[in-house]
């Protein structure tokens, strides 16, 4: 398992409802959970490590030891918003850029759980900002869709150059070929 960059088209798949809760999508969830520490993040969904599922999972103190602050969105929707704030936000899938991106301030969250609980969840400040950035990975959305136009404009640059990269990465056979990635997707969906 391993963090895919922006323009992967993994980032831009609209994942699938879980059907099951078993050990296989327990040991991904832990997968996820050692991947987000070690790249020092806050939050990572399915799509980011290739997985068309809707599931993410996050710490907001991005502290692998304060294990009271992980948390396990399995099938999420979130069913209340208020407010409105613009924040500095970033990606594990765009590295080192970073964009102003206004959100509902506050949020309630419905989701399953690792135990097949559902649970229902209010939020505020980043722990709501991450819900919501990684909810969107789910639906294929990046926080950089989400700019200004003009911040938009300011990192067009900055993406070119990702899509440099990722063309290279895939001519040399590193990331798979379009027609086998697709092949995967469908795989995967029909394990959802
Ligand atoms: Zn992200």
């Amino acid at each position: 398992m391993n963090i895919v960059h922006f323009p992967h088209p993994a980032l831009r798949w609209k994942s699938q409802p879980i059907t099951t809760i078993n050990s296989r999508l327990r040991s991904t969830v832990a997968e996820m959970f050692e991947l987000l520490y070690e790249s020092k993040g806050v939050g990572l969904a399915a799509n980011q490590v290739v997985l068309p599922w809707r599931v993410f999972v996050i710490n907001s103190t991005g502290d692998s030891e304060d294990k009271d602050q992980e948390f396990v969105f399995i099938n999420p929707e979130i069913t209340g918003r208020k407010g409105s704030e613009e924040a500095e936000e970033g990606c594990l899938s765009l590295p080192e850029l970073y964009g102003d991106v206004r959100r509902p301030s506050e949020i309630v969250v419905e989701a399953w759980d690792l135990k097949g609980q559902e649970f229902q969840m209010g939020l505020s400040e980043l722990p709501a900002r991450v819900v919501q950035h990684e909810n969107d990975h789910l639906d294929g959305v990046l926080f950089v869709d989400r700019l200004s136009d003009s911040a938009r404009r300011e990192i067009q640059p900055r993406l070119d150059d990702f899509r440099v990269v990722f063309q290279r990465q895939q001519d040399d056979g590193q990331i798979p070929a379009e027609q086998d990635l697709n092949r995967r997707l469908n795989e995967l969906e029909s394990q959802a």
